[in-house]
This record gives C-alpha cells, sequence and structure tokens, in this order.
C-alpha cells in the first residue's frame, strides 16, 4: 500500500504528492485526510495523505513514520477542494489545506485521546479503561506504545464518537470537563439513608441533606462540595454506596453558553419574501445548485428568508454554512439565528480564543452543529451534507482573504454548492458590480426585494455641502444642519450614530511651517499618532516613535497632529455638547477583547446618545431608538486612487443610513462631504442602486476594470531596488509576449506603498478577458524564480482577482 502525501514545505519543487510506502501496521489506519508523519531528506515532515494506491512510478520509497491524527481532518470534497484553491488561487497545496483547518490544529498542540460520556466500554480498546492509565487520556504515543492497543478499534470508536482527540492549548489549558453528581433515587430513599447516616456518617448526612432541601437531581460536584463544606472523600463515599452517580461531562468553551435563547418561530412571509424563497426552497428539494443574489433594501427581510431557507434544509437532514462579515457577526446576529435553531448552530469568528473555535469546528465535525454561522473561514466548515450556503452581505471586501490562499469565499461557496448541489445564496442592499452583472446576464438567479418589510419609508437623506459650510464660517466638523439635528435628538431622548470613514483620513503629525510629515523609516508611509500613549506608530511594520516637540527639518514647534480622527471628533462633540454622553467605537477602544461587545450593549440599552466610531459601526446593527445617522466625511475614500471607490462609497452610504428608522421612530441621514455632485453620494442619497449600477458599469467599461475585464496583480519585493525593478520588467517582459495582445500589462510600476519593514515593492496588473494559459503562464515564472525566492530573500506574489490594486 502507497500513500500519495502533500508535505509541508512551502516551496514550489515539493508541491506535489510525494508518495510513501504504508508500514504494516498502519495499513488499515492509514486513509485520506490524514496527517501523517514522514522522512523528508534528513528531516521528518508531517504532511496530509491526499491519495492511496497499490503502485509508484517511483521505487525505493520510504515509509511513513507515524500518524498525526488518528482519524481523517479533511474529507474528500475538502482534499478536491485544496486542489481547486491551489490551481486558481496560485498558492501551495500545503497552504491551501491548512487554511481548512482552526487554528488549534495546525499548531503542534500535543494531542490526547479520551473516552466520551457515550463510551460503551465493551467495544473499546483497554488501554482506555478508566482506572488503567492516566484519567486525562492518552497521548497517541502512549496508545501506540501500549502492548494492546488496536488502532482498527480506536479508530472505530473516535468515528463512534466514544473516544475523541483533544487539543491541548497550554495557554487556554482550562478545565473542559467537570464531574457531575446524579441522584436517581426518590426522595424517601434519600430521607431513609440521611436518618441511618445521622450518627456514623454527619458529615455525608449533611450532603444528603442538602441534596433533598434542593431537590437536586443532578449538580456539578465541585458545586455541591461548594455549598455543603464537604470533601471529595464524602462525596466519593456517598458515590461508593450507590445513592449518587457521577459523570464526567464536557464543559464546551461555549461563548455564548450564559445567554438564554428567546425561541423564535418563523414568520408568515410577505408576497415579495415568497416569491425569492420560493425557486431557493425548490431546490432544496430537487438537491440543485444554482447561485441566487437576493438584491434587498436594508430591512426587506433577507434575513427571515435565510432562516426559513435554513429550516428547510434541517427538515431534510442536511447542513447549512451561513457567513456573515466579520463585523456584522454581532450578538444580535447570532442570536436571531440561535433564536431559531438553538444548539445545533455554531459559530465561528476571529474573537473566539483558538480553543473556543476548536471547539466549534468539532461539533460541526461530530454533526451535533447543524447550521454554522461565521465569517470568511467558515466556508471550509467540514460538513458532509451541505443543504445550502448563504453569504450575507456578499459585497463586503472581507470575504476575500488578503494573504496566502488569496480566496473569494464566494467562489469557495459556489465550488462547494456544485459538489454538494445546493443552492448558493448571495444577499446584500448593494451587490458588487460583479455579482449584479452575472445575474443580469443569467449566470445567477435574481431575485428584488424593493421595500422594507414594515413598508417603513426608507430614511430621508441630507447632503450637505461641507465647502458652503466653510463659506459661511462654521469650522466646526459638524455641519449646522447636522448639529441642530444632534441638539434635537439630545433634547428628545433620542438616539443618534456618527460615522467616521477612518480610510483616507489623516491621522499623522506634520510640520505646519514646513510641511514636514513623519514617516516610517522603514516604510514609505507617514505613521498614525496614538493619542493615549503621545506615541506615533507604524501600521505596517509597527515601528513606534515618540511625538517630537521640534519639526526635525525646520525646527519649528508648530508640529503636531492635525487629523480629524474619532478622538478628535469625540473631543469637539465633549466641547459642543457636553451634556451628551458619547461611545466611540474604533481600533482603539475595542481591541480589548470583548469590548466591541460591551460597547454595543451600552449603546443598545439606551445608556449614552451618541455612538460614534468608524467603518465597524456601519453594518448589522439594530437600535429602536436610533433616529439620526451622520456621516462626517462621506468622501474620504471616494478620492482614493482605486477602481472601487465610488462603488465602496456608494455602498458604504447606503449601509449607513439603513441604519435609523428601521422601527417606529423614523429616521434621518445627514451626510457631510465636500463633493456633493458625485455620483456616488447623489444616488446613495436616492436609494437607487440600478442608476448607481448602469452609471458605475459605464466607467468600468471606459476603464477597462472588472467586470468588463479580470485583473491579476503581480507584486515583487526584495531589498535592493534596483533588484526588484529589474525582475519587475523581466516579468512584465514575459508576460507581454505570452499573453494575447486583448491582455492589458501595466507596469512595472511602484506599488502604492513602495516600500514595507525595509523592502521595496514594485508590480505589474494585468488586465484580461480571455487568457486560458495565464495561470499556467505565471506558475512557470514562479517555478523560474524558485530558487532566488528560497535563497535570495526575493518575493513575488500573485493575486488573481484583487479586491484593489491600491
Ligand atoms: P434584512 O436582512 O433584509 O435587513 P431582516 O430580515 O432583518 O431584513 O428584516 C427586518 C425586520 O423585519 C426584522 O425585525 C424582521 O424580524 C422583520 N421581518 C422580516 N420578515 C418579516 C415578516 N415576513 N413579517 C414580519 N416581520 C418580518
Ligand atoms: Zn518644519
Ligand atoms: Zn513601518
Amino acid at each position: 500500500m502507497i500513500a500519495g502525501v502533500i508535505v509541508d514545505v512551502p516551496a514550489m519543487g515539493t508541491d506535489k504528492t510525494f508518495d510513501y510506502r504504508i508500514p504494516e501496521h498502519l495499513e488499515e489506519v492509514i486513509s485520506i485526510g490524514m496527517r501523517v508523519v514522514v522522512p523528508f531528506g534528513p528531516r521528518k515532515l508531517t504532511g496530509f495523505v491526499i491519495a492511496l494506491k497499490d503502485t509508484s512510478e517511483h521505487n525505493r520509497l520510504k515509509k511513513i513514520e507515524d500518524i498525526v491524527d488518528p482519524s481523517p481532518i479533511l474529507n474528500c470534497e475538502l482534499i478536491e477542494l485544496g486542489k481547486w484553491i491551489a490551481e486558481n488561487t496560485l498558492c501551495f497545496l500545503h497552504s491551501a489545506y491548512q487554511s481548512m483547518l482552526p487554528a488549534a490544529m495546525k499548531m503542534n498542540y500535543s494531542k490526547k485521546i479520551l473516552l466520551t460520556d457515550q463510551a460503551d466500554l465493551s467495544g473499546i480498546p483497554e488501554v482506555f479503561h478508566p482506572g488503567l492509565l492516566s484519567e486525562d487520556g492518552l497521548t497517541w504515543d502512549e496508545v501506540l506504545k501500549h502492548e494492546k492497543a488496536d488502532v482498527r478499534k480506536i479508530q472505530q470508536a473516535l468515528s463512534d464518537g466514544e473516544l475523541e482527540v483533544q487539543y491541548e492549548i497550554r495557554s487556554k489549558g482550562k478545565k473542559k470537563k467537570h464531574k457531575v453528581i446524579h441522584i436517581d433515587l426518590s426522595s424517601e430513599a434519600l430521607a431513609l439513608s440521611l436518618e441511618a447516616m445521622k450518627k456514623k456518617a454527619p458529615k455525608q448526612a449533611d450532603v444528603l441533606k442538602y441534596v433533598l432541601d434542593h431537590g437536586e437531581e443532578e449538580i456539578p460536584t465541585l458545586k455541591l462540595m461548594e455549598e455543603t463544606g464537604a470533601s471529595r472523600a464524602t462525596v466519593k463515599s456517598l458515590i461508593d454506596k450507590g445513592l449518587f452517580k457521577e459523570t464526567e461531562e464536557e464543559v464546551y468553551r461555549d461563548p455564548y453558553k450564559d445567554r438564554e435563547f428567546k425561541h423564535t418561530e418563523p414568520l408568515p412571509l410577505t408576497e415579495e419574501q415568497q416569491q425569492a424563497i420560493t425557486p431557493i426552497l425548490d431546490d432544496i428539494e430537487n438537491r440543485q445548485h444554482e447561485t441566487f443574489l437576493i438584491h434587498g433594501v436594508t430591512g426587506s427581510g433577507k434575513t427571515e428568508i435565510y432562516l426559513q431557507s435554513i429550516e428547510k434544509v434541517i427538515q431534510q437532514g442536511k447542513d447549512a454554512i451561513m457567513l456573515v462579515p466579520e463585523i456584522s457577526l454581532t450578538p444580535q446576529m447570532v442570536h436571531r439565528f440561535k433564536g431559531r435553531f438553538g444548539s445545533e448552530v455554531a459559530v465561528l469568528h476571529s474573537g473566539l480564543s483558538v480553543g473556543e473555535k476548536y471547539d466549534e469546528w468539532r461539533k460541526i465535525q461530530r454533526k451535533e452543529a447543524k447550521v454554522v454561522v461565521g465569517a470568511r473561514s467558515a466556508i471550509f466548515a467540514p460538513f458532509e451534507n451541505i443543504g445550502i450556503i448563504i453569504i450575507d452581505e456578499e459585497h463586503e471586501s472581507s470575504y476575500k482573504q488578503e494573504e496566502n490562499p488569496r480566496y473569494h469565499a464566494r467562489n469557495i461557496a459556489i465550488e462547494r454548492g456544485k459538489f454538494h448541489q445546493c443552492p448558493v445564496v448571495l444577499g446584500s442592499a448593494t451587490p458588487t458590480l460583479e455579482s449584479y452583472a452575472r445575474a443580469q446576464k443569467g449566470v445567477y438567479t435574481l431575485c428584488t426585494l424593493h421595500e422594507r418589510v414594515n413598508q417603513r419609508e426608507l430614511p430621508s437623506a441630507e447632503v450637505v455641502d461641507m465647502r458652503e459650510e466653510l463659506r459661511s464660517g462654521n469650522r466646526s466638523l459638524f455641519s449646522t444642519s447636522l448639529f441642530e439635528r444632534l441638539k434635537d435628538r439630545l433634547e428628545k431622548g433620542e438616539q443618534s450614530v456618527l460615522l467616521l470613514n477612518r480610510r483616507g483620513y489623516s491621522t499623522f503629525v506634520n510640520c505646519r511651517d514646513c510641511g514636514f510629515v513623519a514617516q516610517c523609516p522603514h516604510c514609505d508611509i507617514s505613521l498614525t499618532y496614538h493619542k493615549r500613549s503621545n506615541v506615533l506608530k507604524c501600521h505596517y511594520c509597527g515601528h513606534e516613535a515618540p511625538h517630537p516637540s521640534h519639526c526635525p527639518e525646520c525646527s519649528s514647534e508648530h508640529i503636531r497632529f492635525f487629523g480629524t480622527g474619532t478622538q478628535k471628533v469625540e473631543e469637539e462633540l465633549n466641547r459642543l455638547l457636553p451634556e451628551a454622553s458619547v461611545i466611540r467605537m474604533d481600533v482603539d477602544t475595542t481591541s480589548r477583547k470583548g469590548m466591541h461587545e460591551k460597547l454595543l450593549n451600552t449603546f443598545a440599552e439606551q445608556k449614552a446618545d451618541i455612538l460614534l466610531g468608524t467603518q465597524m459601526i456601519a453594518k448589522g446593527l439594530d437600535f429602536p431608538n436610533v433616529t439620526l445617522v451622520g456621516v462626517l466625511a462621506a468622501d474620504s475614500m471616494l478620492h482614493l486612487p482605486d477602481f472601487r471607490s465610488a462603488e465602496r462609497t456608494f455602498q458604504l452610504l447606503t449601509q449607513v443610513g439603513g441604519r435609523a428608522g428601521r422601527h417606529i421612530l423614523s429616521g434621518e441621514v445627514v451626510i457631510q462631504t465636500y463633493t456633493p455632485e458625485h455620483y456616488s453620494i447623489q444616488l446613495a442619497q436616492q436609494h437607487d442602486f440600478l442608476t448607481f449600477y448602469n452609471k458605475e458599469m459605464q466607467m468600468r467599461k471606459l476603464h477597462q476594470y472588472p467586470p468588463f475585464y479580470f485583473l491579476a496583480l503581480i507584486t515583487i519585493s526584495h531589498e535592493e531596488l534596483m533588484y526588484v525593478v529589474d525582475i519587475c520588467e523581466k516579468v512584465a517582459a514575459r508576460l507581454q509576449e505570452s499573453l494575447s495582445s486583448n491582455a492589458i500589462i501595466l507596469g512595472p510600476v511602484a506599488s502604492p506603498i513602495p516600500r514595507v519593514k525595509d523592502r521595496y515593492r514594485y508590480q505589474c496588473v494585468i488586465k484580461y478577458k480571455n487568457e486560458p494559459n495565464l495561470k499556467e503562464i505565471l506558475n512557470e515564472i514562479l517555478v523560474h524564480y524558485q530558487k532566488r525566492m528560497q535563497q535570495d530573500q526575493l518575493t513575488i506574489s500573485v493575486d488573481m482577482h484583487p479586491q484593489t490594486i491600491l
């Protein structure tokens, strides 16, 4: 027997399957999707088994030394999907597989195999029987060394859920199991025993009395000991006497465990919702793959459609993947899913600890969860019978992973949807141009929800020209209109949301006399001022510098921070509206775990008047008492030289407008801008997606951007500038001669941030329509420079379909 293994060497030449002989004692054990330890040159490496076969073209094969996981951690579908990812994003197969696993499994944590509660001891190898060896389970090594170990049996028990693998995460080495006492006897029987013990065993009698008084049938052992002051020995005696039974129960590190979820029932659908959901339900029924695009204004009931589609999937005994952007994955959102489906929902997002994420992942693998709600990487949930994949807010750029493998969750969803023959549903109030164009061409099926469920009007929006404000002498950050409205809300006891788009905002320190701007010495980018610690920081490499007291160029003292960050807005609010209580949400106030949620809760409980924040507050929030939304500088990202900047501006303004007046109170939106005439601002004000779409499509066509052209971005970096330029020129020339004359190659040019961490960066952009050989050519280029990348610190990265070329 021979296994094809993808080894853990992130290099071009090794990114293929290597054949290894399976030693006899592992023959029955090894299966596809397991990780194994193999000799590789002088080293020992881990790798994924992705094929089993009888023969190999090579002779003198080396032997697999050991197994890492006792059971497969990737199923066959995911193995194939990994190949697709490697091919289409030009990444290493090994990194494709790694990206599918929770962090806990990627690291070399020690693993232990444990008995579970469901274990029926008769079928389980003796090594695991309680009392024989360690109570906390055995490491795989210990199991293998034990003479009675029967690997086949262990695997069977693992797949039956009688044994389980736990990855010990050292920093989070908290107890995850606890002992629970069960009292099965009637209270009469207990009372009798109590009488009998009073004299001879007063301590045990006390414990019995406590149990009788409290009528408990089940109580954690520790709690019982704490409440009664009893020792472990006392409790043990009661167990030995058969009065109590004790079991070990797993405590999942469920971050939502302490919360109650009120069960919700499906709502009767509106006619529009009914029309949208019918073809989706039909596909679920008929096991048919199709991609839907639900274009529905905020509050049009998209989420209810998702919920009812998932319900149907669960009824069919299948599983559902629900993707939500990281920042929308609020407790409110989780509530809606847990409220409908209870504990069948696993939640995966980056706010969870490594251990918590692993626990949630394991619920999926053990088939305890039927639904996963999560951010991007939840698309790899190891379900085996997927009935629907939903991507909410499909336009969000966070669905694209900006490091290797550079995949887009939408494409993965469609690949998996094809495999499982199930519908894929994309939803948004502001779909991407790419998706909407596909829907118009009939590649996706379009469903439009025109109205809000409760017939509530979309909030009216006012666009304020900040140049006019300046002309009339208002130098404040707030226009007269916005300020008046803020005051009005304060008087009425209603709440307001203020959005400051951080991107493109100046948070740098400069000299008023000579214009000097403090820059990072390692990266060509200005340093960001942090008020709390009064230091300057580089967001790319972490470099820190003290705030200068004098300008290093001209020695002027007029050097300081003049930007308009959220802190500055907060200060101004405190000055102008001292009676208002303000919550500020930005990267600084939410960096500690749980703070994001805490601040939002405070606002939801109406303990503050104004919520001020960056993009992170634009989405998913649903506060009934919010009647005013102000956007402080709508055009702050409009002028970024990025082909998506108009689209992003339109999306943000539309989304943020949707935050106001979702309930009984009607809402108002004030948009402050220096370019009120720009179509993305005008059309967002009018909630007119279609006109925006048509207009922006013309622009994209004119400038040869997606969806009319595909893009590929090649970035080359090295410490020596001339070396980078030279290689970039050669790469561009190579592309020029190999691609068709329809392809457009831009570059080489310096990257938008030309130096990061002392490395120079140059790029080439390829615009193309149909280049069947492109991936092959790019691969050849990578192979060609492989040696230099390994030995010479050269990096060449390829991003197929970049979100931005900025
Ligand atoms: P979206 O996801 O499009 O923003 P939601 O699904 O969140 O919209 O719906 C907005 C509000 O309307 C929610 O409070 C939701 O509970 C409610 N809602 C949705 N569908 C219905 C319905 N058919 N009948 C009554 N209320 C509904
Ligand atoms: Zn100066
Ligand atoms: Zn830097």
